[in-house]
């Protein structure tokens, strides 16, 4: 199977296994796993933050970060599209009892300005405005990339009205190759932080998440009464430290790969909408009076090429450690002829 469903579909290389077999373990809950701390080291200085903690996934990082920041009853502030709102099984609700007030940015990124007008100044009757989050690359809007600037612009609004900051880094590294600029000049306005292994670093399972030295302390507690913290995770951790030795520089063949699909789908007789392939990830629209998207996800499978139909209109292509350009070329051959009927 050609996978271009996610980039969350990469499977250890044989170099990551043989780091991981040689990975030096310890009880990680007990602060003794060398890995998982040297992981942890990293992380926390890549994103300029004093401190950070392993997770299993992202989506714990997310609901970590928000049960430190918030109380039941108070607002955060996001954007429609995140991951927090539509995948997270409705955890902010069920964990911490907070409201999400969803913008509507341009791409998956709103501005300064409205962070300020959603703010709402403390009173009787209205949830307490508590914290902002971002997502960099915002992945449904088809991974565009927060520009540093409008981070620090909205990070500044924030702080200003009193509001914590925490940034889903899921895919932070595609943001930092795309654009140059280092991962801590992304975070720098931001009191919390994530990067995520499993997706385009290609690790099997983990997350880090980072911030300050009072956060991490708070988040561990979480960690452990949410189920998380872990044993001989130094198996795990050792994947994620050769990830970033090896597998970051690498994303920019991932975006040339996207780059290229989304220029093919633009000249595709039957495609109405392509989004702008900034990093590994392309959202396209199909004409549905020719085709749906679900029949055409069909068509495609039955030729042992995989891709992702979110609606009957929109399909999402991902790319990462384990397709390249052969198998795009050969992806967006099967696409024009699906197409066609
Ligand atoms: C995948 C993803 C997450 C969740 O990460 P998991 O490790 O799958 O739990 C959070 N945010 C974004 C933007 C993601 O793409």
């Amino acid at each position: 199977m050609i996978d271009f469903f996610s980039d969350t579909k990469t499977k250890p290389t044989a170099g990551m296994r043989a780091a991981i077999a040689a990975a030096e373990v310890g009880d990680e809950q007990k602060g003794e796993d060398p890995t998982t701390t040297a992981l942890c080291e990293r992380v926390a200085d890549l994103l300029g933050k004093e401190s950070a903690v392993f997770l299993p996934s992202g989506t714990m990082c997310n609901e970590i970060a928000l049960n430190v920041h918030c109380r039941p009853g108070d607002e955060v502030i996001c954007e429609a599209g995140c991951h927090i709102i539509n995948y997270e099984a409705g955890g902010p609700a069920a964990l911490s009892g907070v409201m999400l007030l969803a913008l509507e940015g341009d791409r998956g990124r709103f501005s300064a300005a409205q962070v300020r007008d959603a703010y709402r100044p403390p009173g009787r009757y209205s949830p307490a405005s508590r914290l902002v989050c971002v997502e960099q690359t915002a992945n449904l809007a088809g991974g565009a990339v927060w520009p540093v600037e409008r981070l620090n612009a909205v990070a500044e609004v924030a702080r200003a009205h009193g509001l914590a900051t925490h940034m889903d880094g899921a895919r932070l590294m595609n943001a930092v190759v795309a654009t140059g600029v280092p991962a801590r000049q992304h975070t720098a306005g931001y009191d919390s932080c994530w990067l995520d292994f499993s997706k385009g670093l290609g690790a099997p399972v983990g997350a880090v998440l980072a911030g300050d030295r009072d956060f991490i302390d708070q988040a561990w507690r979480r960690k452990q009464a949410w189920g998380g913290a872990m044993r001989q995770s130094g198996i795990l951790a050792a994947a994620c430290l050769y990830a970033l030795d090896h597998h970051i520089d690498r994303l920019a063949d991932d975006h040339r790969v996207a780059a290229y699909i989304a220029g093919r789908l633009r000249e595709m007789d039957g495609v109405v909408h392509v989004t702008e392939a900034e990093t590994n990830i392309v959202f396209f629209d199909v004409d549905t009076d020719r085709i749906t998207a679900p029949e055409l996800e069909e068509k495609l499978e039955a030729r042992g090429i995989q891709i992702g139909a979110f609606t009957r209109e929109r399909i999402r292509v991902v790319t990462h450690l384990d397709v390249d350009q052969a198998m795009a070329e050969q992806m967006c051959d099967a696409l024009a002829e699906g197409l066609q009927g």
